[in-house]
């Protein structure tokens, strides 16, 4: 019974409300500054179908992906999302069985080091790791950047910091231990911008901007990047995993119960959802819409 009335949810798209903001209040700022350089390190690209993602009756193709981000910025080089560890097999073997199963097999799952090898980064190189939130696919590398400082918002942080069981929330807590020594946390107390309540400059020259995106975890974190074509991309991790969710806008299908406060992340959506619509200037790109990341370079290794 209980998967006919889930399986019914999905049908009608039973979700909770999402809050979408006037379009004048995300109409405000641009980022300062010259901008800098980006490029994406793909390591699990899939075609999956969209109802998959979003609670939409679709069998569409959903352009699937699990990638990080390089920022070239002139203090050092800067990793977002450091997706997969080196034991991302073994992480998966001790993982839940249905977990497992909606992850797919390990053989598709590239560990970051193995990607910034064939694009010639050499992983002692990366100063600076940040994170949208501490899920087990988007922090599973940290152990491998062995002089990126780790920077994270201070919610998540302390919220990660609770959590004991293996896999507990989508966590797997060794990820963080393996960076015990070079963990920093922040709050965010710059001002209002883009429709965001209040804002964190990590560098303190516009260049990387993070902004609270709460609901998916407690300390989901946005991150405007000025890029150097004067265009911002806003990686906004997983409030929603597809672009199809944030233009709808529409929830994650709610047989994967994976959103922590789902009611917050119908406003987290909502403000994506007007910050796409009304400023062109800023690319909104979810951590697991592969044509979305492919908007922005590969990283490959110099001639
Ligand atoms: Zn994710």
């Amino acid at each position: 019974m209980r998967h006919l009335a889930a399986l019914s949810c999905v049908l009608l798209a039973c979700t909770a409300p999402i809050r979408i903001p006037e379009a004048s209040v995300v109409a405000a700022s641009k980022l300062p500054g010259r901008g800098v350089e980006v490029c994406v390190l793909m390591q699990e690209r899939l075609v999956r179908s969209r109802v998959e993602g979003v609670a939409e009756w679709s069998f569409e193709p959903w352009q699937f992906g699990i990638a990080s981000v390089v920022v070239k910025h002139p203090a050092g080089l800067v990793m977002i999302d450091p997706a997969f560890g080196r034991d991302v097999a073994n992480d998966l073997a001790r993982s839940p069985k249905l977990f497992a199963a909606l992850m797919g097999p390990a053989r598709t799952k590239h560990p970051l080091v193995d990607v910034m090898q064939t694009a010639g980064i050499d992983p002692k190189d990366i100063s600076l790791a940040l994170a949208t939130h501490t899920h087990w696919d988007h922090i599973g590398a940290l152990g491998d950047l062995p002089n990126a400082r780790v920077v994270l918002a201070r919610g998540e942080l302390e919220w990660a910091r609770g959590l004991s069981r293996f896999f507990d929330e989508g966590v797997i807590t060794s990820h963080l231990a393996r960076a015990r020594e070079r963990l920093f946390w922040f709050d965010f107390k710059g001002p209002a911008r883009d429709g965001f309540p209040s804002s964190f400059d990590v560098f303190g020259d516009g260049s990387i901007v993070a902004v609270p995106l709460p609901g998916h975890t407690p300390g989901s974190t946005g991150f405007l990047v000025k890029l150097t074509d004067g265009r911002t991309a806003l990686f906004s991790g997983d409030t929603s995993w597809t672009s199809r969710g944030i233009e709808a806008p529409v929830h994650k299908n709610p047989l994967v119960p994976i959103d922590g406060d789902v009611d917050q992340t119908g406003d987290s959506l909502g403000l994506l959802h007007a910050i796409s619509k009304a400023r062109p200037d800023i690319l909104v790109i979810p951590a697991h819409d592969a044509a979305a990341l492919e908007q922005l370079p590969a990283c490959t290794s110099r001639p």
